[in-house]
């Protein structure tokens, strides 16, 4: 049995596609600097947060995909715009927090709650803080990293502004992300990286992995290619936000305001700087 560049098995005169047991991950571009991600299996389509239909739909055209369920994290437009007129051709559920309005009808989910789609099990984390009701999607697929659909919580060097939750609850959210395989890709809603990363300079100006995370992130934004998913092993390298307990994090966020070297208290004086930086 031997594996061609075509990604199929030949066995003995019987060719496989093996495409089909593998779930592709896509990151589609909408409006300014969304992303609304989709995973498929080469048949069957699930998206999260399609905030613009049309952007779906010619994805599933171009690949010849039916769309098997919608999963949505957090009540914001720009997450939730498209579902009403993605009904005609979804086969499936919409998934949505439980604690949130969002377009109905849906299957109301909140953590500890595990889907079956695309034959994959896909685990729901609450994860409140920029929104109230805010969650996340986790897909284990066998033999490839897991796939981490976090919304608007964690970004690629930073995190969701609190419009309604309090620092505590972000920094309990993160947390928790922060603590899944290194490997897990980070598939975050927006492409704020390049922003983030500037503020997290400012932030750790002497730290390397820092710096050298930045010039890859901007060489490929000059390529217009996107800097996610990004994993959670590099996340806990460069986020400021994930990195609350660090000597220079706290410094620089005393200096800024920070009550003391309590990282929630860090965590909050964070976020208030970028909101002003
Ligand atoms: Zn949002
Ligand atoms: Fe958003």
């Amino acid at each position: 049995m031997m594996v061609g560049a075509a990604g199929r098995i030949l066995i003995i005169g019987r060719i496989v596609d093996v495409h089909h047991f593998m779930i592709e991950l896509l990151s589609l571009p909408a409006f300014t600097d969304n992303y609304i991600w989709m995973v498929h299996n080469g048949h069957e389509a699930v998206v999260v947060d399609p905030g613009d239909a049309e952007v779906v739909q010619r994805a599933l055209r171009a690949r010849k995909l039916s769309l098997s369920a919608i999963l949505v994290t957090h009540h914001h437009p720009d997450h939730t715009g498209g579902v009403q007129d993605l009904r005609d051709v979804l086969l499936g559920q919409v998934y949505a927090p439980a604690r949130e309005r969002t377009p109905e009808p849906h299957v109301a989910v909140q953590e500890g709650m595990t889907l079956q789609l695309l034959g994959q099990t896909i685990r729901v984390w609450d994860v409140p803080g920029h929104t109230l009701g805010h969650i996340a999607f986790l897909m284990e697929p066998e033999g490839q990293d897991p796939i981490l659909f976090c919304g608007d919580t964690l970004f690629s060097g930073g995190c969701g502004r609190l419009f309604e939750g309090t620092p505590a609850q972000m920094h309990a959210s993160l947390t928790t992300l922060a603590q899944l395989p290194g490997r897990t890709r980070v598939c975050c809603a927006h492409e704020y990286t390049v922003a983030n990363l500037r503020f997290a300079s400012l932030v750790e100006p002497h730290n390397p992995a820092l710096q050298a995370y930045q010039s890859r992130c901007a060489e490929l934004r000059q390529r217009g290619q996107p800097t996610l998913p990004s994993t959670i092993a590099t996340e806990r390298r460069i986020n400021p936000f994930l990195r609350c307990q660090e000597p220079e994090v706290r410094t620089s966020a005393r200096a800024q305001g920070a009550t003391g070297d309590d990282p929630v208290a860090v965590l909050a004086a964070l976020r208030a700087w970028k909101n002003r930086a």
